[in-house]
């Protein structure tokens, strides 16, 4: 069975994001404590993919340790990915691109790990400040990249983005098929 990996930093809104997703209210946790899921949920969709939720990164208040442990976790998961069609990196769309996030993804892309990104919590944005954010993040990916992921913009709050995602996998899935 196919699987897609949902990451991205702690309190980016991606309990709230798997929770459209699967169309559930309280399925996946909404993180009261951050570091505290260590981890990994499948979430069975359709009885025809699964929905891999992997623990955030970038807590401020982590140990070291506790940093070098969850990079090791992570780098286990994408070195045995073998069901894994693509990642989806989660950044809320009101920060300017973090040196973390940019970081992950470069690493993904160095491991030819395909990956999408996730915009999250577009209703707190205008559109006109979602599309200049966006550009933003073009502009500093473009400078290490020769094209910009695919993306989404979502909101779990509003409901939107969802079914550009799941049509986004459901194609993913039926290209595989006639592999
Ligand atoms: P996680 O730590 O990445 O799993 O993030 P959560 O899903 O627990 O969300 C973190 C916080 O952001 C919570 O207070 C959510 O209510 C809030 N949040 C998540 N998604 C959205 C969204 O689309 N819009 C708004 N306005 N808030 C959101």
């Amino acid at each position: 069975i196919p699987e897609y990996a949902f990451i991205g930093r702690s309190n980016v809104g991606k309990s709230s994001l798997i929770n459209m997703l699967t169309s559930r209210k309280s399925l996946a946790k909404t993180s009261g404590r951050p570091g505290k899921t260590q981890l990994i949920n499948h979430f069975i969709i359709n009885k025809s993919w699964y929905l891999v939720d992997l623990p955030g990164y970038g807590y401020a208040k982590v140990s070291k340790s506790a940093k070098k442990t969850f990079q090791k976790f992570i780098t286990q998961y994408f070195r045995m990915r073998e069901q894994m069609v693509s990642a989806f990196v989660l950044v809320d769309i009101r920060h300017k691109p973090q040196p973390i996030d940019l970081d992950f993804m470069q690493w993904l892309g160095e491991n030819g790990i395909p990956f999408s990104i996730i915009f999250t919590k577009a209703d707190k944005l205008k559109p006109k400040a979602i599309d200049n954010h966006v550009e933003i993040y073009k502009n500093i990916m473009l400078e290490t990249w020769e094209e910009f992921p695919n993306y989404f913009i979502t909101s779990s709050s509003k409901d939107i983005g969802k079914e550009e995602v799941l049509a986004y996998i459901d194609s993913l899935n039926n290209n595989m098929q006639l592999e």
